[in-house]
């Protein structure tokens, strides 16, 4: 079993704190987005977040829902992952002499995290395991998974329940052009 990495946890379940098919999200609200980063340790203090940085949690989240889309042939919209790139571009990262990532220094508490997920978003690219990340191939579900098969062929988060949706409907569609 390959284990996702700990960078792919976390922007596997910042992907997911939308649910498609449910219709929910846990981050609609600065003070629901405030209550799961002090749930992941992102945050230690779950005080008000600003209009404009909840804004912005979402905006990057829109991104990297559109870029895990891609990694199934899903076509990106071009203006979610430039809006996603302005959002990243506004929270540098530092190199340590180490050679490790840090949030720079001078940002808001509650824009670190911001930094923190793009710190592991980068680490994914460049090890190349980013593209093991995906976003469901079903729409109606579109939830972020980890592929774990050997060729990085899975389009599906669950072959027993999103892939056979998705076949029985082109089967459906071949039997309609059929007749
Ligand atoms: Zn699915």
């Amino acid at each position: 079993m390959l284990e996702p990495p700990a960078s792919a946890v976390l922007v596997e379940a910042f992907a997911n704190t939308v649910d498609v098919e449910k219709a929910s999200d846990e981050i609609a609200t600065p003070a629901g987005l405030a209550a799961w980063l002090t749930g992941r340790g992102l945050l230690d203090t779950p005080g008000g977040i600003p209009p404009d940085v909840h804004e912005s949690y979402l905006t990057l989240r829109a991104g990297i829902r559109e870029e895990l889309g891609s990694h199934v042939g899903d076509l990106p919209d071009p203006e979610l992952l430039a809006a996603a790139d302005q959002v990243l571009a506004g929270h540098p990262v530092l190199v340590t002499s180490r050679g490790s990532l840090t949030p720079a220094a001078g940002l808001p508490t509650e824009r670190r995290p911001l930094a923190a997920l793009a710190i592991a978003w980068s680490q994914l690219v460049t090890t190349g395991d980013a593209a093991r990340l995906k976003r469901c191939a079903e729409h109606t579900c579109g939830w972020a998974f980890w592929d774990i098969s050997k060729n990085r062929s899975r389009r599906w988060c669950s072959m027993k329940v999103c892939g056979n949706r998705n076949k029985s409907r082109s089967y459906a569609s071949r039997q309609r052009q059929a007749t």
